[in-house]
């Protein structure tokens, strides 16, 4: 009889003899007990109760175990037999936690590289046997693997304990190697990345172990067939980053992120015809923060719209304290990013803020960059129509670089181009700098659009532009950002009417 058909036969005989012989015996008891009747009558019932209380026990017990046979039937990856994600970190977790500091562990995460492109070219069945033998190759015939798992689809992770340091490279490069021959035998050219983390050096718990072997699997990934191990100088990197971000939400939230403001000049008239408003950040501990840095930490860590809002607050209260809104500024350029552009939330509650503030509104531009990362670019164009029926100008910065192109003229009602600054730096030496900022300058004209060449540095690139038609500059060579009181002081100078020096 088989193993599924005898369990079942084990416990109705088992329950056969528990119960037979709990009626036989018991009542035999009872009668010993007692010769009175109403006694009696007491000693049956409570037997009764007893017997449901075991045979509910009984049932609790089996019904638990079979629970706990289905779990462990969902603990088994289907495809490799190899253990399911959640054991195995349930696994790390346990282990770890009941290791002390003199125990070596390493933990690897293999990832196959282009596994799609071989699973289309060996096929479906093929693939599962692939995978399984790759789960196997993983399997070193080493004393001390201890648990192997398919984290995903072409993930596989392992952790391996140590007798000597010395040890590590050559496990690591054993792995790659039986993965190269697992390859060879399917007649496939795959190759596969692996990142290595060690217990405690890299981590000294499941989670960290675990971040700093995903950390080196993501340098390994950088390029092709490539081993890396943890670097514990990134380790202390990551961990600034992430003590960045939250002084960074502690500056959005306390105000103390500020805004200066870089003049934008019209060529011909050598008059200022905007600002652009830039975001500085000055931490007691970093000193300046580059808006490179924070702004992708903003973007990465969802708070680009409040930054944004911060940044329309405090740009509207200072140019109109200053009493320049509306009056020697006519245009208020502000940065936003393209992961605000591509919420329907963000937009809505610039465009509910915007109407709380409509002569601000009338006078801003907003500057996106990376418009290849606009995902639904039509829920992007009726984002930026309705804030155009607001008075709100659009602008599409550092264009040339990236992957922005002419197509998005065609798709959002833009205003304004600015070649980005890359192009300007090299005007006067580079012929291919010039062709590219002259063709550009035509297309928008083409557009009907404004042409803004940002970072001029110097006369000669100013006069380039000049003979190349470019309508409007900015940069260091015309006037740097600047805080509201400086600007205002330079715009309402008697000897200096907002001209170019
Ligand atoms: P951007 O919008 O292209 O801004 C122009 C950048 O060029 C500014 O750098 C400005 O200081 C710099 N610049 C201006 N003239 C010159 C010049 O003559 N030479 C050189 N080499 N650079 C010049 P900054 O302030 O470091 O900002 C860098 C980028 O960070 C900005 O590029 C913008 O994309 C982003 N950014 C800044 N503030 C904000 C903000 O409040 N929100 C968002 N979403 N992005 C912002
Ligand atoms: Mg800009
Ligand atoms: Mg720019």
């Amino acid at each position: 009889m088989d193993k599924t058909k005898r369990y079942p036969v084990n416990i109705v005989f088992s329950y056969l003899m528990l119960s037979s012989s709990w009626i036989l015996f018991s009542d035999l008891a009872v009668e010993a007990l007692s010769n009175d009747l109403q006694e009696h009558a007491f000693f049956q019932t409570f037997k009764g109760l007893v017997f449901i209380v075991m045979t509910s026990f009984l049932l609790w017990v089996l019904v638990k175990k079979n629970n706990r046979d289905l779990e462990s039937a969902n603990d088994l990856d289907s495809v490799t037999g190899l253990h399911s994600p959640s054991v195995f970190f349930r696994y790390l977790k346990k282990r770890l936690k009941s290791s002390d500091t003199s125990d070596r562990y390493i933990l690897f995460l293999l990832d196959i590289d282009d596994f799609k492109t071989i699973a289309d070219q060996i096929g479906f069945e093929n693939t599962h046997a692939f995978l399984k033998d790759v789960a196997r190759s993983i399997e070193l015939p080493v004393e001390h693997q201890l648990l192997s798992s398919r984290v995903h689809s072409d993930g596989f992770a392992s952790l391996i304990k140590l007798n000597d340091t010395e040890q590590i490279e050559s496990h690591i490069a054993l792995v790659h190697r039986r993965f190269s021959e697992c390859a060879y035998r399917y007649d496939i050219a795959a190759t596969c990345c692996i990142g290595a983390a060690l217990f405690p050096s890299d981590g000294n718990n499941a989670k960290q172990l675990m971040a700093s072997a995903t950390h080196a699997l993501g340098q390994a990934k950088k390029s092709k067939n490539a081993i890396e191990f943890h670097d514990p100088k990134l380790t202390e990197l990551e961990r600034h980053r992430q003590e960045m971000v939250l002084e960074l939400r502690k500056a959005i939230d306390e105000k103390t992120l500020e805004v200066v403001f870089q003049p934008k000049y019209n060529i011909k008239s050598k008059l200022v015809v905007g600002v652009e408003v830039l975001s500085r950040w000055t931490h007691e501990r970093y000193g300046v923060v580059s808006p490179e840095v924070f702004i992708a930490l903003a973007e990465e860590h969802q708070f680009c719209r409040d930054l944004t809002m911060l940044v329309l607050e405090k740009t509207s209260h200072q140019l109109r304290t200053c009493g320049l809104l509306g009056k020697e500024l006519n245009s208020v350029s502000v940065n936003i990013s393209a992961v605000e552009l591509n919420s329907v939330d963000d937009m809505d509650y610039l465009d509910n803020y915007l109407r709380r503030d409509p002569d601000f509104a009338r006078l801003l531009c907003l500057e996106i960059t990376e418009t290849a990362i606009l995902k639904d670019i039509d829920q992007c164009a009726r984002a930026v129509q309705k804030l155009k029926k607001q008075g709100v100008s659009f602008s599409i910065d550092d264009f040339g670089v990236g992957y922005t192109s002419f197509s998005i003229f065609n798709k959002l009602d833009v205003d304004e181009i600015k070649v980005d600054r890359s192009y300007i730096k090299d005007l006067e030496t580079n012929y291919r700098s010039r062709a590219i900022t002259s063709g550009i300058i035509d297309i928008a004209r083409g557009f009907g659009i404004h042409a803004v060449a940002e970072g001029v540095e110097n006369a000669q690139q100013l006069a380039i532009l000049e003979t190349l038609n470019c309508e409007q500059a900015q940069g260091y060579y015309l006037g740097y950002p600047m805080p509201s009181q400086q600007l205002r002081e330079s715009l309402t100078s008697e000897t200096e009417p907002c001209s170019i020096a």
